[in-house]
């Protein structure tokens, strides 16, 4: 499922394509894209919209229009966007929207699992529909370790399962989590309430470092993530811990072990994260 980093190469490639553009034909085929609104409805609103900025909070994409709306796109589990002249891009079964630009070229949506979003929000929609879903920008100023442990305090749940909340770091998922709680030395299924000071000073400084490392290699391609250039990230040969059960800690040689937290499959180093210290 993309992550920050994934969003955030996707929103970089986009931008440079859209900023300036005027959607001039819409077309949203599966109704699962915009449900419950209709999407043929949706497609109509959003012809004739010119792109002013394109942003990114947490794992949305904000389309950003001169008119002053947004259309927020969630790429959920395998959602992508990509981007070509008109009629290069490949007839794909999986596609479920397309964008044709003022400019000739085109901004196709493909979704094999079928649990991506786009909502479009009239100005006054947009501040209160992401400030109760999202905690602060982990790469932003106001991401600080004080920050972060004020959403950690009292948490019983597992560190791991409390840094997937989104509002204890917007965009942070399964893949980073784990990353980061490595490079911390933090077990991951340690109550979130528990940590010190000085171990919410090290995640704080550890998130920010996976996610950076994960931009830097233009995310994770693991099954069907792609930059909308179509090509691949190449993060997935630098993960430290993430689905490499059995192979050694790159720090310390260390088999990594699987557990679960939250229900989902964390990986880490049992020596150089103990539970206890
Ligand atoms: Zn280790």
């Amino acid at each position: 499922m993309p992550e920050l980093p994934e969003v955030e190469t996707v929103r970089a490639s986009l931008e440079p394509a859209l900023v300036g553009r005027r959607f001039e034909r819409v077309e949203i085929t599966d109704p699962r894209v915009t449900r419950p609104l209709d999407p043929h409805e949706v497609a109509v609103e959003l012809q004739g919209e010119t792109v002013d900025a394109v942003e990114r909070r947490g794992k949305y994409l904000v389309f950003r229009f001169r008119s002053g709306r947004v259309l927020l796109i969630h790429l959920r589990m395998t959602g992508s966007l990509l981007h070509g002249r008109n009629g290069t891009l490949e007839d794909d079964p999986y596609r479920r929207a397309v964008v044709s630009l003022d400019d000739g070229s085109d901004v196709t949506y493909r979704d094999v699992r079928r649990f991506g979003t786009w909502l479009l929000l009239e100005p006054e929609e947009e501040v209160p529909y992401l400030m109760e879903r999202l905690g602060e920008e982990p790469l932003g100023d106001r991401f600080t370790a004080a920050a972060l442990g004020a959403r950690l305090r009292g948490r019983r749940a597992p560190i791991k399962a409390a840094l997937l909340d989104q509002r204890a770091a917007a965009g942070l998922g399964n893949i980073y989590a784990d990353e980061a709680l490595w490079r911390a030395k933090i077990h991951p299924l340690r109550p979130a309430g528990s940590l010190t000071p000085r171990e919410i000073a090290r995640l704080n400084r550890a998130i920010k470092a996976a996610l950076r490392a994960g931009i830097d290699r233009q995310g994770t391609t693991l099954r069907t993530y792609r930059t909308p250039s179509g090509a691949r990230g190449s993060m997935q040969d630098e993960l430290r811990v993430y689905g490499r059960e059995g192979e050694p800690c790159p720090r310390c040689g260390t088999a990594i072990t699987k557990t679960r937290a939250g229900g989902r499959g964390t990986w880490f180093c049992p020596s150089c994260q103990r539970e206890t210290d």
